[in-house]
């Protein structure tokens, strides 16, 4: 995902277009329309920002009402908000505030980020080559397909995202390397019997933090039917005895919740003689030094 900065030709209006894409050979379908792009506050605080309004295709959307219906809420809430500012006409307060509005942004769907154009001199970017894209495939198979078609935007300024990938945690736990996900059914892990996964781990790098927790929960329930069912290993386990042990026996120290408290003590602290809630800790040397180690 990136953004491109750019002014619409003539009338000196900033536009802030999103393009939500991937490069080829990567195809997760994280560019929909219906895709968790950010939280539903978020959402809101973007369409509402004083002196900008939102650009969305609502070409984009279409059949979008249908593809929803069994989506979790909080996604379900995020896409019928998009879909509506795409294509319903606003109210006349709105409408008199978009008019008068000299920034627009966008989400541009369906994309993928091809080329960044060099200006004349070859100094600046002048624009940015996106790749059309369609959908192929159901559900989880689904997969955004480059169309053969592109689209140049002219922008004066690209920022490419951080990107995420999950890494492999250990040999005995299947990974697929590519999509950088834990092969699973519903949350548990593929010929892994009472082992589970959630989170981007499970599902790709999409979603927010409350995405990834309503995630947790239906892994959470997965566990919980086949704890129920008798098809989890019973009779007393060692637990975090058994794991101190082996990490003392490492020679590693774990930091500790009770250690979290005290640089998070540390952390306002610092913060309130600068008149913030706290003033992060970012150096983990300090942090042991604050611990003691
Ligand atoms: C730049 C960025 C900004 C974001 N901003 C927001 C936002 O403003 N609001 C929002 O709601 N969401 C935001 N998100 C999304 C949010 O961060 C994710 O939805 C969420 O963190 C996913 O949770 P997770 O538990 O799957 O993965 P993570 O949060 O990445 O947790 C995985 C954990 O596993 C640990 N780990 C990895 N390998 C090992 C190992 N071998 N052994 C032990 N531990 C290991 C990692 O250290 C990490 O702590 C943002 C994401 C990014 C990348």
């Amino acid at each position: 995902m990136g953004l491109a900065l750019s002014k619409e030709g003539g009338r000196g209006v900033s536009h802030l277009g999103w393009t939500l894409g991937w490069s080829q050979g990567c195809s997760r379908p994280n560019l929909l329309p219906h895709s968790p792009l950010s939280t539903l506050k978020e959402l809101r605080e973007m369409i509402q920002l004083p002196g900008a309004r939102p650009l969305l295709d609502p070409v984009d959307f279409l059949g979008l009402q249908d593809r929803i219906k069994e989506a979790p809420r909080p996604r379900k809430r995020l896409t019928e908000l998009l879909l509506r500012t795409a294509t319903e006409k606003p109210g006349v307060e709105e409408a008199a505030r978009q008019a008068l509005a000299s920034r627009a942004w966008g989400l541009r769907f369906f994309r993928s980020p091809q080329q960044v154009l060099p200006s004349p001199d070859g100094q600046r970017a002048a624009g940015i080559r996106l790749a059309v894209t369609r959908l192929e495939g159901d559900g989880e198979a689904t997969r955004a397909v480059p169309t053969g078609d592109t689209e140049d935007l002219p922008c004066g300024l690209v920022l490419s995202s951080v990107g995420y990938k999950s890494r492999p945690i250990d040999p005995s736990v299947p990974f697929d390397s590519k999509l950088g996900v834990i092969p699973h059914m519903e949350g548990r892990v593929v010929d892994v019997p009472g082992l589970y996964c959630s989170g981007w781990v499970k599902r790709g790098p999409t979603g927010v933090i409350a995405t990834t927790m309503t995630d947790s929960f239906l892994t959470g329930q997965m566990l919980l039917q086949d704890l129920k069912a008798g098809r989890l290993p019973s009779g007393p386990r060692p637990g975090y005895v058994a794991i101190q042990a082996l990490l003392s026996s490492r020679g590693v120290w774990p930091v500790s919740f009770s250690d979290w408290e005290k640089l998070d003590a540390e952390e306002v602290s610092r913060g309130q003689g600068a008149g913030k809630p706290r003033e992060k800790l970012v150096d983990p040397q300090e942090m042991l030094q604050l611990l003691g180690r």
